[in-house]
């Protein structure tokens, strides 16, 4: 999928969090469903780190550009380094290493020990880094083009800082789900998690499918590309994407949100 589809599946995902959180007697603050939900459709976009045309590689300047250029190296030798005999030949990282499970959950976890570490710096990179994304993502069309990335960058970071204030008021939920002295803000990976998840989902829906469950072999392959039945699979960026998926996401979000927040 594309970046505005990733973002929006990834808002639909933590909104739906929220639901379940509900019915699980630990109902989210309104600032944890809004947050959460902003992380996690920026959290969508991280896995094409590995891909130079992708919004995240475009999104911080030369920084993203220079960590494009070394985790597309990095996982294309961990690919060549691990390929079972059933695997086929690549010439380059991408959807490989940063599209499988263990990925998401290595980058969610850096994200809750910084949060819980580096504390209020921490938190407001976490959810700078996200906002920018997010609203690539969500804005897409907004904010495309390179001249507009000071005023993206100037934005991620006043409503990260208004955000992280409006968190620390007491029961706007830091210490939601986590709630002992020094967890504040150790949540914050989960929608990280969730986020890139929900990518890779989305990318098996594509044709080339998404090898999430590296370093599960399946059969003689490793990086089996998970994925429904040849049929099913859609291009990126086709008219299912944008005219079945991207609503679909949008109601169910919406449900979910209004469930959260015991709306319905
Ligand atoms: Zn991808």
């Amino acid at each position: 999928m594309m970046g505005p589809a990733h973002s929006l599946s990834g808002a639909a995902a933590w909104l739906g969090v929220g639901a379940a959180a509900a019915a699980a007697d630990r109902p989210m603050p309104w600032p944890v469903l809004l947050v959460g939900a902003l992380i996690c459709a920026g959290a969508a976009l991280a896995p094409d780190l590995d891909h130079k045309a992708a919004t995240i590689s475009r999104s911080f300047g030369p920084v993203s550009r220079w960590l494009c250029e070394i985790v597309d190296k990095l996982s294309y030798a961990v690919y060549k380094a691990t390929k079972g005999p059933g695997d086929p030949r690549r010439s380059g990282g991408h959807r490989t290493l940063t599209h499988t499970w263990l990925w998401a959950v290595l980058i969610g976890a850096i994200c809750s020990v910084t949060a819980i570490t580096v504390e209020r710096w921490g938190v407001l990179a976490i959810l700078f880094v996200h906002m920018v994304l997010a609203i690539e993502g969500l804005l897409w069309r907004a904010a495309r083009g390179s001249s507009s990335d000071v005023l993206v960058w100037l934005l991620a970071a006043t409503s990260a800082w208004i955000l992280a204030d409006i968190l620390d008021q007491p029961g706007n939920g830091a210490d939601w789900l986590f709630t002992a002295p020094g967890q504040e803000y150790l949540w914050l990976g989960l929608p990280v998690v969730l986020g890139a998840l929900v990518h890779d989902l989305g990318d098996a829906l594509t044709v080339s499918g998404c090898p999430v469950l590296w370093p599960i072999p399946v059969g003689r392959k490793r990086w089996y590309p998970v994925g429904p039945p040849k049929g099913m699979r859609f291009r990126a960026g086709s008219w299912v994407e944008l005219k079945v998926l991207m609503p679909v996401f949008m109601v169910l979000g919406g449900v979910g949100a209004a469930a959260a927040l015991n709306v319905i």
